[in-house]
């Protein structure tokens, strides 16, 4: 028998950023599940000490369950560049600086590809990864880490979506993120199976985690 547990009724979403949010509360729409968020709720937030996609997802999500007695869901994300040690990494948001100026932060791959004269497609891999947890008050644990594989493109090209999107080429397309809708990039189903590293860890999680 599987020892995984289901979500009914109320979820607390341990997130401050309403980008995020209005992602995930649209990912959770089909499943009737009402989601709060942490922000809404007025919640502190937690520092992310985790050394692991995985570990800061649960951070966030532990806190959340703790502070308010109902399950709590979290995500965290970013991208790893093959070349670059798999950085940014766990610092993805960061390198952007206070700012948020992903034009910056990918300038500065860019810039560190080129010092290591990566020029060739072969040699610009990356992943977007994308970790979710689900926390009980209990103590309780759902996690899923999940990614899409692609390459680093110079230069940026699109202007949807967000962060990273306009520089990173999914393995098998000719458009970057930032050149799809959000649709395309997520590929959920019934259209797709899955195509972001976002929208495959919210497949997995949802198999696992809501009934529908
Ligand atoms: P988090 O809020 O700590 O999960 O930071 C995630 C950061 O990784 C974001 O600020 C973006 O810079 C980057 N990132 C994660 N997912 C995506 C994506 O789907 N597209 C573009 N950038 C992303």
């Amino acid at each position: 028998m599987s020892d995984h547990r289901k979500i009914t009724g109320r979820l607390v979403i341990a997130t401050h950023n309403s980008g995020k949010l209005a992602e995930m509360r649209e990912l959770l729409a089909p499943y009737g599940i009402e989601a709060v968020s942490a922000g809404e709720l007025n919640l502190p937030e937690p520092d992310e000490t985790g050394t692991t996609f995985v570990a800061n997802a649960r951070i966030k999500a532990e806190a959340a369950a703790k502070a308010t007695g109902l399950p709590a869901f979290a995500d965290d994300s970013g991208l790893c560049v093959d070349a670059l040690d798999s950085q940014p990494g766990i610092y993805s948001a960061r390198w952007a600086g206070p700012s948020k100026d992903f034009m910056a932060a990918m300038t500065q791959i860019e810039r560190l590809l080129q010092e290591r004269g990566a020029t060739e497609p072969t040699e610009r891999k990356a992943q977007f990864v994308s970790a979710l947890c689900v926390a009980w008050p209990d103590g309780h644990l759902e996690e899923v880490e999940e990614r899409v594989e692609g390459q680093m493109v110079w230069p940026p090209r699109g202007d949807a979506g967000f962060g990273y999107d306009p520089a990173f080429l999914p393995d098998g397309h000719t458009r970057t993120f930032g050149e799809m809708t959000s649709i395309e990039k997520h590929g959920l189903p019934p259209l797709g199976l899955g195509l972001s590293h976002r929208a495959k860890a919210f497949v997995k999680l949802a198999e696992i985690s809501l009934a529908r």
